[in-house]
């Protein structure tokens, strides 16, 4: 028997009539069954967590503090549990920078985020008057998850919300709902009943969930073209929002630099999760003098990286999550190639058992390649030449994307130069993809609206009441 997983509403757990089949991209084996909510369903967690809103805002910040470290608790505790779920339904490897990495640093960041607080402030106390702001609960938030990361990025969601006072209802991705059920139903076990909720099912309960009128804010990670939906949707009843969508991030490396010092980090911050994650490295522009030096550093390494089965302790990538996104890379490597683009390395899918996409490098690529101006989100990563670092930027810049982008190179003042150009809600210097609790990140333009982790991050999940007083 297949194991059955539960939403969990109100501490318990829910069972439900349908539940549908999660398989594993490595070899189409059977994980877990996923429960799929109803609309009753979706009701009763709403209500549920309108319910436990109602005593949880009134918590105090010690309460919120405790809560938020005994989330980290268990998911230390559960960790290998955890860790081994996300690479079965996920794909991506246990070791390195894969599923147990994902899991270190959901815990860090729970405790991280328990340390944190949005104090209150006193604006003015004169002999007049008394002014202060008070960061307050905005009820009930909705989290929407994707497949990519999905237990860090369930934690980037829940933890803050949890600590300014909200409770939360959220809906991980179909792709991989079976971490967050069970991580769910784990923490749940050290919250109070109702303070967090999970439901699971298909893509239009989160049509439903961000329409519905009980949901005060919705965070939501995933594609642009879903985020804009989301937006429509929260807009009937204004609700707050937190978009973190896709990212097609440029890097340039400018002329001096060693390519054979730099191939390592280059080479991660494109293909961390096989390329699946929204900051990677997904364009890269090189000068001309170290083109064909850094497309063999880059070559040389991709060649002793080991790809396979996740559960596999010497894999270091795993394949790609969905047939979907295999066949958008596959077509994205064939579109460049029809172009005249050049296979440094893989371009071929081996064809199954599993998604597997070798780690390709994609020489002579350009701008108006659907390969560089669309996010591949896949092991594909194209590199550009230049020679006038002005074209550089202009075509790093040319996108409605604005997540992250990094600049390249050994000279301090050349690097802050072309980082202060590049348009990005965050620009790397000689590193690409770092995320921490304490720095907050967002995108600009089309890859999202507002800001996750940080003060700032925190903030987002309060809404302001000023008090204003003649004494
Ligand atoms: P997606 O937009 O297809 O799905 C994301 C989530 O939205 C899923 O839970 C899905 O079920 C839900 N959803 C789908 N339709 C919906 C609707 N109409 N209303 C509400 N919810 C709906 O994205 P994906 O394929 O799961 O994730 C990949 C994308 O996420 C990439 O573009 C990637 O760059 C982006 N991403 C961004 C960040 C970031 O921090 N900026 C982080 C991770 C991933």
């Amino acid at each position: 028997m297949p194991a059955k997983y539960e939403m969990t509403i109100g501490g318990r757990q829910i069972p439900a009539t349908n539940y549908r089949e999660t398989r594993n991209p490595a070899d189409g084996s059977l994980v877990g069954l996923c429960p799929v909510a109803t609309a009753d369903h979706l009701e009763q967690a709403l209500e549920t967590a309108r319910q436990a809103f109602g005593r949880w805002r009134h918590s105090t910040h010690s309460q919120r503090k405790a809560a938020c470290e005994a989330v980290a608790k268990v998911l230390g505790e559960h960790s290998r549990e955890l860790a081994a779920l996300v690479t079965c339904e996920q794909g991506k490897p246990l070791k390195g920078l894969g599923s147990e990495f994902e899991l270190a640093g959901a815990a860090g960041w729970a405790t991280y985020t328990a340390s944190m607080d949005v104090p209150d402030r006193t604006l003015e106390a004169t002999a007049s008057k008394r002014v202060t702001l008070t960061h307050l609960p905005v009820g009930v938030v909705a989290s929407i998850t994707p497949w990519n990361w999905p237990l860090l990025i369930a934690v980037w969601h829940m933890l803050p919300a949890l600590r300014t006072g909200n409770t939360v209802v959220i809906k991980p991705s179909p792709h991989t709902p079976l971490s967050t059920l069970r991580m769910v139903e784990l923490i749940a076990e050290v919250l109070p009943p109702g303070v967090l909720n999970v439901l699971s099912g298909d893509d239009h309960l989160g049509d439903l969930l961000t329409q519905h009128p009980a949901v005060a804010k919705v965070v939501f990670t995933g594609s642009i073209e879903t985020g804009r939906r989301v937006m429509r949707n929260a807009a009937s009843t204004l609700k707050r929002l937190t978009l973190e969508l896709g990212g097609n991030d440029p890097g340039i490396i400018l002329p001096g630099t060693d390519p054979a010092g730099i191939a390592e980090s280059l080479f991660w911050g494109a293909f961390i999760n096989s390329g699946q994650t929204c900051a990677a490295l997904k364009r890269l522009y090189v000068h001309d003098d170290m083109y064909e030096a850094t497309c063999g550093a880059l070559a040389s390494y991709a060649r002793s990286v080991i790809v396979g089965n996740g559960m596999d302790s010497a894999t270091q990538l795993g394949p790609l999550t969905t047939e979907r996104q295999l066949q958008r890379v596959s077509e994205l490597v064939e579109d460049a190639k029809r172009d005249g683009a050049r296979v440094i390395a893989g371009g071929t899918a081996p064809g199954g058992p599993g998604y597997f996409f070798p780690v390709t490098l994609v020489g002579d690529a350009e701008n108006g390649q659907r390969l560089v101006d669309e996010e591949q989100f896949g092991p594909a990563l194209p590199i550009i030449r230049y020679t006038r670092i002005e074209d550089a930027v202009r075509w790093a810049n040319e996108t409605d994307y604005g997540l992250a982008a990094s600049v390249w190179g050994t000279d301090r003042n050349r690097l802050a130069e072309v980082a202060e150009q590049l348009e990005a809600g965050t620009v790397y210097i000689n590193k690409h993809a770092e995320v921490a609790p304490n720095i907050p990140f967002g995108g600009i333009k089309s890859s999202g609206l507002g800001v996750e982790f940080g003060v700032e991050g925190l903030q987002a999940y309060t809404t302001l009441k000023v008090v204003n007083a003649a004494t």
